[in-house]
């Protein structure tokens, strides 16, 4: 594991691990506080953040930053984000095992060194490979385990739900789930 989250960064910045590095405009690394109890962890950049190089920075970053608002978590503030794998995978498409298995090491090293109380996944992909290799979003969004003293939870992904926007009220009352586990098990976030 690298000791230093700027060190890992770097390293990162010039992965040529697997295929997605011929295609990528920027490495999506990760944003927010490297000593956040939360973290939130996508799948993969679409478009908007490979141009940016920051995760979640379109409509559904959009979205996703409202709901953070409704319980006083932020980007900048109180939370990190980062995604499974760091490069886009062309044209959204899902990414494939052997780059989810080429990538997944920097998030482990990323969770390392944040050492979150909290993880929620977003969305299947994440959560079928952090939490539960038979993740049902529709069944277990909003459910609580326990892993390695970490509590983790899957819920929907931000682009699923302006597909399906009648997801909204499931999704919002996962994050008031979330605040609730907040207070409940962490120092320093509110
Ligand atoms: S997706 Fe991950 S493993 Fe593949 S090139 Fe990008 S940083 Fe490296």
């Amino acid at each position: 594991m690298i000791e230093n989250f700027e060190e890992l960064k770097q390293i990162c910045n010039g992965c040529t691990k697997c295929g997605l590095c011929e295609t990528r405009t920027n490495v999506v690394f990760g944003v927010g506080s490297p000593n956040a109890e939360v973290m939130f962890i996508g799948e993969g950049p679409g478009e908007n953040e490979d141009l940016q190089g920051e995760p979640f920075v379109g409509r559904g970053g959009q979205l996703l930053d409202k709901m953070l608002d409704c319980i006083d978590l932020t980007r900048e503030k109180n939370i990190y984000i980062a995604n499974m794998v760091k490069c886009r995978p062309p044209k959204n498409r899902d990414p494939a095992p052997d780059e989810q298995e080429a990538c997944i090491g920097y998030l482990r090293n990323q969770v390392y060194l944040i050492k979150p109380k909290i993880i929620v996944c977003l969305g299947r992909i994440a959560a079928l490979k952090i939490i539960d290799p038979n993740f049902k979003v529709t069944k277990q969004h909003g459910s609580w385990i326990v892993k390695n003293g970490v509590h983790m939870m899957g819920t929907f992904h931000p682009a699923a739900l302006l597909r399906n926007p009648h997801n909204k009220p499931e999704a919002f009352e996962d994050f008031l789930k979330l605040r609730d586990k907040i207070h409940e098990i962490c120092d320093h976030t509110y």
